[in-house]
């Protein structure tokens, strides 16, 4: 997924949080990163910066927990991080396969995206 969209969904969730809660400003916004997104956590970081110039989001933090990547493989049994091939042009759709066999495989794990705590400020 492509880090801007990725850091515009985190800040109108954030926006959405803080005015439900009639907070002043955001403090601190944790996420939990999955490596098979193939977001870049600084790329991340960056965009994240770059879109929070509204006063309640303004200097907050962005900590990333990158979660590893886990897929299985129904041909050798294989569980573990996949091998995929860095082509910037398959970020949006990336293929991963099993560094044993080469055959496709399930993700299990490393796919999410997930805001896990917000700390704000009244
Ligand atoms: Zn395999």
């Amino acid at each position: 997924m492509h880090e801007f969209s990725v850091a515009s969904m985190i800040v109108e969730r954030v926006k959405g949080e803080a005015s439900k809660h009639g907070a002043r400003k955001v403090r601190r916004v944790e996420i939990k990163l999955g490596e098979l997104t193939l977001v870049n956590p600084e790329q991340l970081k960056f965009n994240y910066m770059v879109l929070s110039q509204d006063p309640i989001l303004r200097d907050s933090e962005l900590i990333i927990e990158v979660i590893p990547g886990e897929v299985s493989c129904r041909e050798c049994g294989f569980r573990g991080r996949p091998t995929y091939r860095d082509d910037p042009a398959l970020h949006l759709a990336p293929i991963f396969s099993c560094p044993v066999c080469e055959s496709p495989v399930e993700v299990i794990k490393g796919r999410e995206i997930v805001i896990s705590r917000v700390t704000l400020e009244f």
